[in-house]
């Protein structure tokens, strides 16, 4: 398997688990604990979470489904902007840490910018790193001026990852976002790297002896200092994206990629889902 090696020195595969949608249902529970045991046990040990996800639920599927795995998995959670103030930011990890059942949350990320001063989530982040209760610590959702206003910052320099919206149809990340990750070494974490389930289903795809999915994952992977992070609740579309990682697309289907899927003229602003 493909890895990145994160600021800090931990090697993590560059195919992770993504937990949007998971713990909503008790119904799909088995299902979702079955996919995430399986992606594991195929070296998909990153798991991406969040306090969000299921309003907690999502953690605690994922605590169930590492148990007797822990050694083995790395553990990315997030804290809502709402609550990452200095105190709020110390308490809400406290309580993720209870529902996923561990000691350590490995990368603990503030999801996305909101009202409080970037300085106070940093230094929550801090103390939370020289206690233990999490590895190390980064960001989501941050355009380019939200990373350098934070790399300016006490800790900002510590930031071990922006996590973003970026798949071949988001490519806008491309001029100038991802240049300046690459420039501080800071690895980017693709979300929805499928278009939350849209790219699967996209004609332009259809040309070779993989699936979509598979495609847009590998298109993700070529790329150095990229992880993505696909979810899926069913353990065949698990095995199917594993595939991904393996997948050796010539220059020529870069090429080929990159006309069906061209990056904007314009820089946009960081989009969001
Ligand atoms: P995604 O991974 O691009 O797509 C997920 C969808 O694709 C699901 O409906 C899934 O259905 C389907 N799927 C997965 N593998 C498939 C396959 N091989 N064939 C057909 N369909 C397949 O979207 P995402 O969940 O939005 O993003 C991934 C993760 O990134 C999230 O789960 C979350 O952890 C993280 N994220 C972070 C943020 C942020 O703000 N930081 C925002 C969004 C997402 P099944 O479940 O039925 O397989």
């Amino acid at each position: 398997m493909k890895s990145v090696v994160l600021p800090g020195g931990r090697q993590v595969p560059a195919l992770g688990l993504g937990t949007w949608k998971m713990g909503e249902d008790g119904g799909r529970r088995a299902a979702e604990i079955a996919a995430l045991q399986r992606g594991i046990d195929l070296g998909m040990t990153l798991i991406d979470t969040a306090e969000m996800y299921g309003e907690g639920g999502a953690e605690v599927v994922v605590g169930e489904a590492i148990q007797g795995r822990r050694d083995r998995v790395f553990i990315v959670s997030k804290v809502y902007p709402h609550n990452a103030t200095r105190r709020g930011t110390i308490a809400a990890c406290e309580r993720s840490l209870k529902r996923l059942g561990i000691e350590t949350i490995d990368l603990y990320l503030l999801h996305w910018r909101g009202s409080v001063p970037l300085a106070e989530t940093l230094d929550a982040f801090v103390e939370l790193e020289r206690t233990g209760k999490i590895g190390s610590f980064g960001v989501s959702n941050f355009d380019t001026s939200d990373m350098q206003e934070a790399w300016d910052l006490p800790g900002g320099q510590e930031i071990a990852t922006n996590q973003i919206l970026y798949n071949l149809t988001r490519r806008s990340v491309e001029h100038d976002l991802l240049p300046w990750c690459r420039n501080h070494r800071v690895p980017v974490m693709a979300y929805s790297p499928m278009e939350q389930g849209r790219l699967v289903r996209d004609q332009k795809l259809l040309n070779r002896d993989a699936t979509p999915a598979q495609i847009a994952l590998a298109w993700l992977l070529t790329m150095e200092g990229i992880i993505a992070i696909p979810k899926s609740s069913g353990v065949r579309h698990v095995e199917e994206n594993r595939v991904a990682a393996d997948l050796v697309l010539t220059i020529a289907e870069l090429s080929l990629i990159d006309r069906a899927f061209p990056r904007s003229k314009a820089r946009k602003p960081l989009e969001m889902l």
